[in-house]
Parts: structure tokens; sequence; C-alpha cells
């Protein structure tokens, strides 16, 4: 693990409330998909969880800057990373955990609510672009159809690469326009219908406590080998 100092040089906004954060680090930062970094605001203060705090990389590794997206709240550590200006610079401490993807997966599954899908697309990147020919099955559920981070990107790999990417966006609040979006939660019956082979992947969980929780819940339910699933929860929700 080491710090270097990062310079902001894009800024993309993925929902109303997501936004993602693109840095290019002094030294080049070598992780694994699905790990994730601390940014560091108060440097003299490294206890301070409030200003400190961990986002999971959602690029892949192969990229010459680093990416993270970030939920915005009306934090102060939400508030001074929206006030960042391009080109000013941020400490970054990486990389961080061991819920991460290896090449010789050949079939995994993703169960996966809201912000949890950050180290989801760093995962589905690092594949595409490394030619992995690992089958790829996403459960990506949300409140709202217009919460759906990274929609694009996924609707666009699962038309080029149908044979790898199989998405299916559920959401829970109201009723979705489109026709692929399906009404309702992440339940056991979702999993055993959309991903009718689970016992073949390997499942990766990540996302707040709760969800995390719940989906760990239906995994045994449906009688998932322990070694088959990986999580990583995001404290902090
Ligand atoms: C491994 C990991 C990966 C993560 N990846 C991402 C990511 O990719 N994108 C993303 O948006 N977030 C991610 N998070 C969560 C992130 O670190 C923040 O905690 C979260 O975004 C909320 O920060 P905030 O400043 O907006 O909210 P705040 O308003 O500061 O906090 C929201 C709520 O959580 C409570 N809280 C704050 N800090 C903690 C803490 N350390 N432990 C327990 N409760 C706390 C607060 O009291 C408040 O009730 C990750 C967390 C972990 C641990």
């Amino acid at each position: 693990m080491k710090e270097t100092s990062g310079k902001l040089i894009e800024t993309i906004e993925r929902t109303e409330s997501i936004k993602s954060f693109r840095f290019l680090p002094d030294e080049k930062i070598h992780f694994s998909p699905g790990q994730f970094l601390q940014l560091i605001f108060d440097e003299k203060d490294r206890q301070n969880r409030l200003m400190n705090k961990y986002l999971s990389f959602s690029c892949a590794p192969q990229r010459e800057y680093i990416e993270v997206t970030k939920r915005l709240s009306n934090s102060e550590f939400s508030l001074k990373l929206k006030q960042l200006h391009l080109g000013e610079r941020v400490l970054l401490r990486a990389p961080m955990g061991d819920c991460v993807f290896s090449d010789e997966y050949t079939k995994i599954g993703f169960l996966i609510g809201g912000i949890g899908i950050t180290p989801v697309i760093s995962i589905i990147e690092y594949i595409i672009e490394k030619k992995v020919s690992t089958s790829i099955c996403l459960l990506y559920s949300n409140r709202f159809e217009d919460d759906i981070a990274f929609r694009q990107e996924l609707n666009l790999w699962q038309t080029i690469y149908p044979h790898l990417l199989h998405v299916v966006y559920l959401v829970n609040e109201c009723k979705p326009k489109d026709k692929q979006c399906l009404y309702g939660i992440i339940t056991k019956n979702i999993v055993i219908t959309h991903m009718a082979d689970w016992r073949e992947r390997v499942i990766f969980v990540f996302g707040p406590p709760t969800m995390v929780n719940i989906m760990k819940d239906i995994c045994s339910e449906i009688s998932c080998q322990k070694g088959n699933i990986k999580t990583e929860t995001f404290a902090g929700y």
C-alpha cells in the first residue's frame, strides 16, 4: 500500500447524486479490480473518518488515471469533493481490500444495490479490456430508474458482448418505464430465475451494510457454497 498525490483531471455525472472523479496519480497505483482506496482530505489527522473516506475504484486497473465514484451527500467530505477544481490535488492511499476478481473465475455473478456498482464497473472493464472470457451476470437494484448509475456503459457493453455480459435491472420505488427493467427487489426467486446457473458462479456482493446482509441471507437460502461468495461492505452508509 502506498500514498500518492493525484491531480483531478475530469468529473463525470453518473446520476443526479452520483459523480465520478478521475485523478492522475503522481505514481502509478497498482490495484486489482474490486479494491478500494482512501481519499484523504485531513492529512494531519489520519483517524478523521469524516474527512478521510474509502471509495472503490470504478475503472479498470489498466488505465493511466484512477476513477472513484461517490454518492454525494451534504457531508463535509462530499462538499469538499464537489468543490474540487480540475488541476487540484488530493492524497490517495491505496490499494486496499481482498474482495477481488481473479482471471481464474470462469463464471461470476453480482448481487448489487445502488452505489455498490462501483467496483463492479472496475471488474467488468478489466474483463473486457484484458479479453478474459469470464461470463458475467449482474443483478442490479435501485430505487428509481434515474438512480441507475453507469446504465449507458452497461447497456453498451451488453450490446457488444452479449455472450459475456447479462444485466438485469430492478427498481423498487415505482414501476419502470423500460420493459427491460424489473419492478421489485432482488429476492431468492429473482436470483433463481435470472441467474439460474448461480451454483456455477462466484458471487460478488458489494454495497451498504443492510444490502450486503440481505444478499448474504439470500445466498445461504439458495445454498451457495460459502467459498463461492465474496463480499465487501461499504461501511459509512
Ligand atoms: C470498502 C468501502 C468501499 C466504499 N466504496 C464507496 C464508493 O465506491 N462510493 C461511495 O459513494 N461510497 C463508498 N463507500 C462509503 C464511503 O466511504 C462513505 O462512507 C459514504 O459515501 C458516505 O459518506 P458521506 O460523507 O457522503 O456521508 P456521511 O453523511 O458522512 O455519512 C452517512 C452516514 O454514515 C455514518 N457514518 C459516516 N462515517 C461512518 C463510518 N466510518 N462508519 C460508520 N458509519 C459512518 C454517518 O454518521 C451518517 O449517518 C465505501 C466504503 C467502504 C468501507
